[in-house]
């Protein structure tokens, strides 16, 4: 791979921050914005200069927005008495466009890691706390994924919930819908059958 340095190389290197794109892919949009769409780029560029001025993260629930307190914080969410905690943004959206859920959120930008020096205070659980123990909060339902760290992060935040006198869930894991058992990996499938409920 050539080593370019200079302007391009710094564009290059750039755009290897990004997730999932290598030195080859880098390369590939660094050239197909300078050749190709000079006008495309300059948008990114205004665009990515705007938010990163502009978009700041809601106080109540961390997530992404560019008032003083984001749209998923509304009183009419409050009323639910529901709070869900995701581990990132992305989750949110999932959780908002693919279900019925219309609770509060509290994202936490991350999961409980030590080894990284992630702790409590890097995902904001001193807010969190302040929340459960203030009043109003009647369920935290617990999103975090099913990988060990999603696991542990769990375990605290129910834990947190429990000494709040707070109703803790955990959102169901197993086999996915349309799935056949036999397809379905054994870790997941334990995982199903301990999370059993009853029809
Ligand atoms: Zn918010």
């Amino acid at each position: 791979m050539a080593n370019f340095s200079g302007r391009l190389g710094r564009l290059i290197e750039g755009l290897r921050r990004l997730p999932g794109v290598g030195p080859k892919s880098a390369q590939r949009i660094a050239f197909h914005l300078l050749d190709r769409d000079r006008s495309g780029a300059e948008f990114l560029e205004n665009a990515l200069a705007e938010a990163l001025a502009g978009v700041g993260r809601c106080p109540s629930c961390r997530m992404f927005c560019e008032d003083d307190r984001c749209a998923y914080c509304s009183e009419a969410r409050r009323a639910t008495g529901q709070i869900c905690v995701l581990e990132g943004p992305s989750d949110l959206i999932a959780i908002e466009n693919g279900t019925s859920y219309r609770g509060r959120y509290f994202v936490l930008m991350g999961r409980l890691s030590p080894l990284d020096g992630i702790g409590p205070e890097q995902l904001g659980l001193p807010e969190l706390q302040r929340q459960l123990t203030q009043g109003g909060v009647e369920e935290l339902i617990i999103a975090t994924n099913p990988t060990v760290e999603g696991e542990a992060t769990a375990y605290y935040l129910a834990e947190m919930a429990r000494a709040a006198g707070v109703k803790v869930s955990r959102i169901a894991h197993g086999v996915p819908m349309g799935g056949e058992l036999e397809y379905v990996d054994g870790g997941t499938l334990a995982h199903a059958l301990s999370g059993r409920r009853p029809i």
